[in-house]
């Protein structure tokens, strides 16, 4: 935890972790492209090398841009430390090679991002570590498996695409009683909505790809936790090299200072857009956390403070609908990233999930007519008046049994 006072999160999303980058009088944070830094003072130099003094000596290790993103997410996360990456994957791939060895055992649940799953069941059995992944939301489960011992507890909160909830602060503990280290994505989460260290959990991740930057133009990934493991996942980073660009990192910092007001209005969105979902004949399920039938809304609602921008749904007459529906829709592009300003659209298939099996994806409850809706910050009348459009072109044309 930070010894300052606590701010309110819209304030630090726009104020946090600036002020001691800013030179000549700018009110912004520079884009340092430079790859290495000049010492005249020998000694200095090696202070600043072996840690001991504070400064920068080359790009793959440190970069002021770099860390004035890293120290306004760690802010928001109420975190004492974070570190990047250049991607959410490589946070994700570096945090857990940081402390998985051969015979180590990792808890998870099904229902993780596809990249993530892929380093479960692809990347690590090969690297002797064992994997359990348990029913997204089978708390029961979860606990028995963590109890029989395990290096890490790897959590997502909701999930992608169909939005799963766990009981975060339920399984943190189990996993801290059990001497886990307890690793939460919250990249659909968001720190405006939930904040998994204040729910007890070790460390929080984010691809900062798609909320935290929110325009989608630029990659990146984040690890915030305490100073010891951070450290530990830093000095991983900094050999094996999935450094975050200073580019990036402008881009993503000042995409955050309109985080709060974005992650407010797509919350917004996606509520009004998932009643409206639920009313249409062509929609067999709608899933977001912020409905009353949603299975776990109770513990969205205790853990979350708002329901976030991602929801999906079901169409009847699978795989055709999608591919007739979705060209209609006039506000949404049709690809694979999620959290930007504009309503992006996608099906599982071909997005979250496509480096899975028709097999493997109804395995996971992922129908292969599930739509997965990233909703935008645009004028919400607009939004449910181009779906109410593309629904009705969509009954015309097809023969829905
Ligand atoms: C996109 C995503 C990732 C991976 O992030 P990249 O920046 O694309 O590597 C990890 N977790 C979740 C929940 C995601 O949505």
């Amino acid at each position: 935890m930070t010894d300052k006072k606590k701010v309110n999160v819209g304030t630090e999303a726009v104020w946090a972790g600036e002020k001691e980058y800013l030179v000549h009088g700018a009110t912004q944070v520079p884009v340092v492209l430079s790859v290495a830094y000049n010492y005249d003072d020998m000694d200095e130099w090696y202070d600043v090398a072996i840690g001991k003094k504070k400064g920068h000596i080359y790009g793959r290790n440190t970069n002021p841009t770099v860390q004035a993103f890293e120290d306004k997410v760690k802010q928001l996360e109420g975190a004492e430390a974070a570190t990047s990456f250049s991607t959410g994957m490589a946070a994700i791939s570096n945090t857990l090679s940081t402390f998985l060895l051969p015979g180590d055992r990792i808890v998870s649940i099904k229902d993780t991002y596809g990249g993530t799953n892929k380093i479960f069941t692809e990347f690590l059995p090969r690297q002797q570590v064992e994997v359990t992944l348990c029913e997204t939301g089978d708390h029961e489960q979860i606990e028995k498996e963590v109890n029989k011992g395990c290096k890490i507890l790897y959590l997502e909160s909701p999930t992608n695409p169909t939005v799963k909830i766990t009981d975060l602060k339920k399984m943190a503990e189990v996993g801290k009683r059990a001497g886990a280290i307890v690793i939460v994505d919250n990249t659909f989460g968001t720190p405006i909505n939930q904040n998994p260290l204040a729910l007890g959990a070790d460390l929080v991740i984010h691809s900062a790809t798609k909320f935290l930057g929110g325009h989608a133009d630029a990659l990146g990934g984040v690890v915030c936790g305490p100073e010891d493991y951070v450290e530990q996942i830093y000095h991983f980073r900094e050999i094996n090299g999935a450094t975050m660009d200073p580019m990036a990192a402008y881009l993503t910092l000042r995409g955050m200072k309109t985080l709060h007001l974005r992650v407010r209005e797509q919350s917004f969105n996606a509520m009004q857009l998932a009643k409206f979902l639920q009313q249409q004949d062509i929609v067999e399920e709608v899933f977001y956390p912020g409905l009353t039938t949603h299975p776990n809304h109770d513990i969205a609602k205790e853990q979350m403070k708002d329901f976030g921008g991602m929801l999906s749904f079901s169409v009847k007459g699978g795989v055709d609908t999608v591919r007739e529906l979705l060209p209609k829709l006039q506000y949404a592009h049709r690809a694979a990233n999620l959290g930007a300003v504009e309503t992006t659209v996608g099906p599982a298939r071909t997005t979250s999930h496509v480096e899975c099996t028709p097999e493997e994806r109804a395995a996971m409850g992922i129908p292969e007519g599930l739509i997965r809706v990233s909703c935008g910050i645009e004028y919400i009348d607009d939004i449910l008046e181009d779906f109410a459009q593309a629904f009705a072109h969509i009954e015309n044309s097809l023969e829905i049994s």
